[in-house]
């Protein structure tokens, strides 16, 4: 009898197994339906030797020092500090938008004062700020939105800006300074022999058994829990009762290069060109040394893994309805990027695990006979 089955071998599980496995001494089973630990931020040397990301680039950026600690027992750090050039008018020049960017843009020698002039004079300013075009438009105006955001955006999502939460945009701020960094974390570094290899750490506890290539619904009823952890899609747990809640995938087209570098910088971003919208070459994250490259394409698309929930109203809305059935299951806990459908980077992921952690600790502490 186990006391936890816990569905999904990503962040979001990993935190569960660990934290109910080594303080509370509980037996974990966690059931992935992938071949491999780690989620999406799983990494695996490809057949030239280089570690790539499977499911696109993972950087680690947090400003929690409780997470960088509690992931700092599993691994070592390589500091990185990401940087991102973005493809406009013919030029590479950094996103997010900084006083680098517009100099450069527009061949002019502002100062931090004089961009802060500069960009008011683009802005148009509103009244309310609902969706990621409001957003944009209200910090910088027009004319950079449509050459940074709106392509971008209609390519990721499938979507106008206009019919996206503020938040999806709110993601890349504006500097009137020269931080070129894409992150201004405390924190920005990533695992030093990358992610798979902190996961296998996590999850090596006696307690702790890892069934792979299994969907739990396939063995459910057959191998005995009291609880459930439940890191998949919300959705998918109710059969879909209320229909269909949209996820964005993309598809993840890699290629190797027979030269020791192919861009100038860890990931350049296509708002306006090609079908893609960016490309990551891994040795600037990963600081291999290698006489070949490899970079990733991401291709955009609707159907395939469910790798970004979509924020807008109504399937906010749609989510609720799953969420108040959720929370009305007895000994099933739901956590994670899928199962609580949230736009979430994975330092945040791995906070809501930690939390529901300490919750359920205080559970069972009051359930214990006194
Ligand atoms: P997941 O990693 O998706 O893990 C859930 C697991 O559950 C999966 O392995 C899945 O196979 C399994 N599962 C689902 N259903 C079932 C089932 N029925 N039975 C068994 N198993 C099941 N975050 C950052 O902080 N920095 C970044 O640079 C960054 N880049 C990203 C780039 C891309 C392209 C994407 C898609 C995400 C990125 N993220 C990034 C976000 C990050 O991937 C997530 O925050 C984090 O991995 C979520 O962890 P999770 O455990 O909630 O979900
Ligand atoms: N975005 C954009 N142009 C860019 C970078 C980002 O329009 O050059 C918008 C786009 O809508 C994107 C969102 O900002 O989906 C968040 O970008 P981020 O890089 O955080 O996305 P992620 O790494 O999560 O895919």
């Amino acid at each position: 009898m186990f006391d936890y089955l816990i569905v999904g071998a990503g962040f979001a599980g990993a935190v569960m197994a660990e934290r109910l496995a080594s303080c509370d001494n509980k037996k974990v089973l966690v059931v992935e339906s992938r071949h491999h630990i780690g989620g999406n931020t799983y990494d695996y040397y490809n057949d030239d030797g280089i570690l790539v990301h499977k499911y696109g680039p993972h950087i680690f950026h947090t400003n929690s020092r409780d997470v960088y600690d509690y992931l700092s027992q599993f691994t070592a750090w390589r500091p990185y500090e990401h940087r991102v050039l973005a493809s406009v008018d013919g030029m590479l020049v950094p996103i997010p938008i900084n006083l680098n960017t517009i100099n450069q843009l527009y061949g002019l020698k502002l100062s931090s004062l004089e961009v802060n002039n500069f960009l008011a004079s683009k802005a148009e300013k509103k009244d309310r700020i609902i969706t990621s075009e409001d957003v944009v438009i209200n910090k910088v105006g027009r004319e950079l939105y449509e050459k940074f955001f709106k392509g971008y955006t209609q390519k990721q999502w499938g979507l106008d800006p206009s019919e996206l939460d503020a938040s999806v945009a709110a993601r890349i701020p504006t500097r009137n300074n020269c931080d070129n960094r894409y992150f201004t974390d405390t924190f920005q570094s990533m695992p030093l022999h990358g992610y798979t290899r902190l996961f296998e750490r996590m999850l090596t506890h006696p307690n702790i058994k890892v069934m792979l290539g299994t969907d739990y619904k396939e063995i459910e009823g057959l191998i005995p829990y009291k609880k459930m952890i439940y890191t998949g899609p919300i959705d998918y747990f109710f059969d879909y009762c209320h229909g269909k809640l949209p996820y964005r995938s993309i598809e993840f087209r890699f290629e190797t290069f027979e030269t020791d570098r192919y861009q100038p910088t860890g990931t350049v971003n296509y708002p306006n060109e090609h079908p893609y919208t960016r490309v990551t070459e891994f040795k600037y994250l990963t600081g291999q040394k290698h006489i070949k490259t490899t970079v990733v394409f991401e291709h955009p698309k609707a159907l395939g893994d469910p790798y970004y929930p979509v924020p807008r109203p109504e399937n906010a809305e749609l989510y609720r309805k799953y969420q108040l059935m959720a929370n009305n299951k007895q000994n099933v806990f739901f956590t994670g990027r899928l199962a609580t459908y949230k736009y979430y980077n994975m330092d945040q992921v791995i906070a809501q695990s930690l939390t529901l952690y300490k919750k359920i600790a205080l559970i069972t502490k009051n359930e214990r006979p006194t």
